[in-house]
């Protein structure tokens, strides 16, 4: 084994080290080098110099040159490269990742593998849809579900996956992988991650190894740093049968599976050759010293990664919100595409972009600039994804509430608010599902011509559909829903600059079908919408999704999914997040140190995106994280961190942005009554002049823009409106009367954000027949006002519409626990003196409430009553302890504030020894953050309507979180009743006033029953 350290030279003039690299005769080589010492290029160079014919030797066919690379990303990057460099002609070249190798060997040889002739390999997505759906069959009874399986199965694939890399049984996941990969064998299915292990078994074989080697006599391997033990096996059985050369590059400080990797090589090939590339040669010094900052001590020792170069800057942001830091990347995005950056180049990453990707895709819609978002979810955010999936439910479940909304609020049927909102109230009054109210409409007086004309047309749509139901493949269903509702045809005229994408998603969506019925011909349609749901639930990335940037759209992308590509600049976004998964590990994974919430995966994560874009890198975090590199980082490069905040645009950008906006609007309103003039329905004239109002108010827009003359905004508006009175219809006018733009630019002050509410507010007729009144009054709750707050649109869903949602788990627990503890304490009330063996008592109540609650044997379900138990036992511990007594039970307040009339139930009333009333509110979920809405609205209402109502004045306010046993008191302020009232009116004058603007946010959203009828939720 000999070793030396040797120089590498700029691109056009290799140096030493890349030569020898290229030339490198029979053997083994392993080349170290950090980021930037051209090991990528000089293995690339190998590969084309072994191809081309030299003096006294012939060019070797590129296809026996095996490149493996770990990721996805660099095999793809390396093979677009040596396409665009090696001289053809060339059947294939053989680009791989170690799973693709291992695939390849063994489609060769399936039979010897104990393999079926066409074996199926699924991803992480796919194999997390199918334990989704046969998740009770899974040993998951003491882990913790908390209603949302998806979740901790997600965490758990993450530890089988760890356990199939390194060998090992797993532990305590030992029988959860038994059974997950009994799942995937009763399916005939492979397991990405098993390829390498059962490639090894195969090659055994001495003779088999043999024909691999002889097919593939070079094996040149990039990103040896991820070599794990399940693909060093693989390569043990290669170098056991003697490879013509093997040429290694590994860089230590981007290991995502930790070290070892080095060894693992050496063991396999003990007499190599190896030397370290030690110069970056276009790299400026604060990047590799961010970088190394970032990594700590370890991976690459001083000296072996020296700067040669001065390409690439890091900045620091310190954002006031995520908002904030979306709107400053988004800026900074639009002045490089202006200054002639491709969109492409150009990549934001955030730690998790399931969660974090909205608000940045959103920032950059409002731009007018396309974004590839990765990860599952986005795919799943793509309206006519979401429409596929709710047309689905809805045909295979009619009761499907949301579902079948969905399909009426989107086209071809466009069943506007108010004619929807007639048809919830119709399903409730009645008591049908929304499939027969919409039946029952058809003969309702209720419902305008026009309404049940869209009405009939969807029926026509959802009888031919589910007619074809129970006969059709899948793939062929899912096809043919696409193209019978049209999605594809409204698509592929929208204006709208993600109009490739969108095209994209919806045939990725028609793929994972007809992967699905490839796998499962006899599947059903009703099968598949499970699964999909399952699939949309998971969050990742189906198998398919796009490995390189899309061309002409900004990638917003997992942090640490940046590994094997480069771009000119990249932002850094949310780094305040924890890694990945936000959950806590579960067993079996909270040890690991590469697990995506782990520290090591942030350190390597963060130095790989400080060295994966040529000319800046931004790192933005809100507050300090743990861990922290960002903090090393700051320290080390004397940076400085530049704070960002929220954005107010002055009129003249605001118009142009609003502009942008509309532009897509307007498009797709011409598209649409384009289509209503070929089949005229009764409202057709209506679409054609707002469709015309619409263009009108882009002129306008147009006009505002790109004024000189100094006017005023309202001096603009004035003089443009003028104008085009002079050629509007009086329809048009009305249309354009009614409609909220002038308002809007008027009050400079909103943010851009409203835009898109602008545009969904403006077609909307009046809802004010459908909100919720006792009497003239406005009727709200405590409930109402923190739904309002949170999010207006959701209380629109729910309360304006009163669209049904069946009970989650959590909410079945929670009134059970309820009613148990009421009816103790009311049995306490009849007897007068508290119950003997109160605990018991608790006890018989909880069983009982659970029997008749519906509760079954789940693992979720069994581990709700295991908990609820526990919660008993607690709170008679905390009763016996407290010296109160209850008072009232369940008792109802109304009462007046202004013009609206509040109303509300307290759970409990109790009276302190001292003859002062708390009042109690029960608490089964989260824990309430009382900060929010600028103080805690609950208790302070019920003090407030226990005052009004009942005459009595409570001292206290108290939550008591149930399962903890824990009460814990707000304190009271002397501002409450000023807060309460204030809050009310407020509320109530966004109520009336019709103002549904949705809040979105990761937290709010996640938990949200109404995410598939809400346009927020989408991409
Ligand atoms: S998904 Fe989010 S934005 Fe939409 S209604 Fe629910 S909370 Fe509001």
């Amino acid at each position: 084994m000999s070793d030396s350290s040797s120089r590498t030279g700029a691109d056009g003039d290799p140096g030493p080290g890349r030569e020898l690299v290229r030339r490198h005769g029979f053997g083994a080589l392993l080349i170290r080098g950090g980021a930037g010492t051209g090991k990528s290029t000089a293995l690339r160079e190998r590969v084309i110099h072994l191809a081309r014919p030299e003096t006294g030797r012939p060019g070797l066919d590129p296809c026996r040159i095996a490149l493996i690379a770990s990721t996805d990303r660099t095999a793809a990057a390396h093979r677009i490269r040596l396409e665009d460099d090696l001289p053809g002609p060339y059947e294939a070249l053989s680009v791989f990742t170690w799973e693709g190798l291992a695939e390849e060997i063994l489609r060769h040889r399936p039979v010897e593998a104990g393999l079926g002739p066409s074996f199926e390999v699924v991803g992480a997505a796919e194999r997390l849809a199918m334990l989704l759906a046969r998740v009770d069959e899974l040993p998951l009874r003491h882990q913790e579900i908390r209603g949302n399986p998806a979740g901790l199965l997600r965490e758990l694939l993450i530890g089988i996956d760890r356990a199939k890399r390194e060998g090992t049984d797993g532990g305590e996941l030992a029988e959860l992988i038994e059974i997950h990969n009994r799942i995937l064998a009763a399916a005939d299915l492979l397991d990405r991650n098993d390829l390498p292990r059962i490639a090894t078994d195969l090659l055994a074989d001495p003779a088999l190894a043999a024909e691999v080697t002889a097919r593939f006599p070079h094996l040149v391997i990039d990103e040896l740093e991820d070599l794990h033990p399940a693909r060093a096996g693989l390569l043990q059985r290669l170098a056991g049968a003697g490879p013509e050369s093997v040429v290694a590059g590994i860089d230590p400080s981007r290991a995502i599976y930790g070290p070892g990797a080095e060894e693992r090589f050496l063991a396999a090939f003990p007499d190599l050759e190896q030397f370290t590339l030690d110069e970056a040669w276009r790299m400026s010094e604060v990047r590799i010293t961010a970088a190394r900052a970032a990594l700590g001590p370890g991976p690459l020792p001083e000296g072996a990664w020296e700067a040669r170069g001065d390409e690439g800057s890091v900045r620091y942001w310190r954002p006031a919100s995520a908002r904030a830091e979306a709107q400053a990347a988004a800026r900074e995005v639009e002045h490089q595409i202006a200054l002639g950056t491709p969109p492409e180049q150009l990549a934001i990453a955030v730690p998790d972009v399931n969660s974090q990707g909205v608000g940045v895709v959103g920032a950059l819609a409002e731009r007018g600039i396309p974004a590839r978002p990765g990860g599952g979810a986005a795919l799943f955010r793509q309206p006519e994804v979401r429409d596929t999936i709710a047309w689905l439910r809805a045909l295979t479940d009619p009761t499907d509430a949301r579902a079948v909304t969905r399909a009426l609020m989107r086209p071809p049927t466009e069943l506007r608010s108010l004619d929807l909102a007639r048809l919830t109230q119709i399903s409730k009054r009645r008591k049908l599902d929304m499939i027969s109210a919409c039946e029952a409409s058809l003969e309702s007086p209720q419902m305008a011509p026009e309404a049940r004309q869209r009405i009939e047309g969807f029926l026509n749509l959802y009888r031919a559909a589910s007619g074809a139901l129970d006969t059709r493949r899948p793939d062929a269903y899912v096809r043919r829903l696409i193209e019978r509702i049209g999605f594809r045809r409204q698509r592929l005229f929208a204006a709208r600059p993600e109009t490739a994408e969108r095209l994209l998603g919806l045939s990725r969506l028609a793929q994972i079908a007809t992967d699905f019925s490839r796998r499962d011909p006899n599947a059903s349609v009703r099968e598949f919408t499970v699964f999909l749901e399952a699939l949309a639930d998971g969050g990742l990335e189906p198998v398919g999704g796009p490995d390189l940037p899309g061309v002409g759209a900004v990638p917003v992308m997992n942090l640490d999914l940046l590994k094997g590509g480069e771009w000119a600049r990249i932002w850094v976004l949310g780094l305040e997040r924890p890694f990945g998964i936000t959950r806590n590990p579960g067993p079996g994974i909270g040890d690991d140190q590469t697990h995506p919430g782990g520290p090591e995966t942030a350190r390597v994560a963060v130095a790989t995106a400080l060295t994966s874009a040529r000319e800046e890198v931004v790192l933005s975090r809100a507050s300090e994280a743990e861990p922290d590199p960002v903090a090393a980082i700051l320290e080390a490069t004397g940076g400085l961190e530049e704070i960002q905040g929220e954005e107010l645009f002055g009129p003249a950008e605001d118009v142009a942005a609003t502009y942008r906006a509309m532009l897509g609007e307007v498009m797709e309103a011409s598209w649409k009554a384009g289509s209503e003039l070929n089949e005229p329905r009764l409202d057709t004239a209506i679409d054609v002049n707002r469709a015309v109002a619409r263009y009108l108010e882009l002129l306008k827009l147009a006009a505002l823009a790109q004024r000189d003359d100094g006017s005023s905004d309202e001096e603009a508006i004035e003089a443009v409106n003028g104008l085009i009175a002079q050629v509007a219809t009086p329809e048009q006018l009305a249309e354009l009367d009614s409609s909220t733009l002038d308002p809007y630019l008027l009050a400079q002050e909103r943010e851009r954000g409203m835009r898109q509410g602008l545009a969904d507010s403006r077609s909307e007729p009046s809802l004010d027949a459908f909100l919720p009144r006792r009497g003239d009054d406005l009727r709200l709750s405590a409930t109402d006002l923190d739904m309002y707050l949170t999010c207006p649109l959701k209380y629109k869903f729910a309360r304006v519409f009163g669209i049904p949602t069946p009970p989650t788990v959590n909410m079945r627990f929670g009134i059970v626990i309820h009613n148990v503890l009421q009816r103790f304490h009311e049995l306490e009330q009849d007897v007068g003196r508290p119950v003997p063996d109160g605990e018991a008592r608790l006890m018989a109540l909880l069983e009982e409430g659970w029997r008749r609650g519906g509760f079954g044997e789940t693992h979720d379900e069994l581990q709700f009553l295991d908990r609820a138990r526990e919660a008993m036992r607690a709170y008679w511990r905390s009763e016996e302890a407290s010296e109160s007594e209850p008072a009232f039970l369940e008792r109802q307040f109304e009462f007046k504030v202004g013009p609206h009339f509040l109303r509300g139930r307290v759970d409990r009333v109790d009276r302190k020894p001292g003859g002062e009333f708390e009042v109690i509110d029960y608490k089964t979920g989260q824990r309430i953050d009382s900060s929010r809405h600028g103080g805690d609205i609950q208790l302070a209402l019920y003090r407030l309507g226990a005052r009004e109502a009942w005459g009595i004045e409570p001292e206290a306010g108290s939550y008591y979180y149930v399962l903890e046993g824990e009460k814990v008191e707000v304190q009271a302020s002397p501002d409450d009743r000023e807060r309460v009232e204030r809050t009310v009116l407020e509320v109530g004058e966004g109520v009336l006033g019709q103002d549904f603007e949705p809040r979105p946010s990761p937290g709010v959203c996640g938990w949200c029953d109404f995410r598939l009828v809400c346009p927020a939720a989408e991409a």
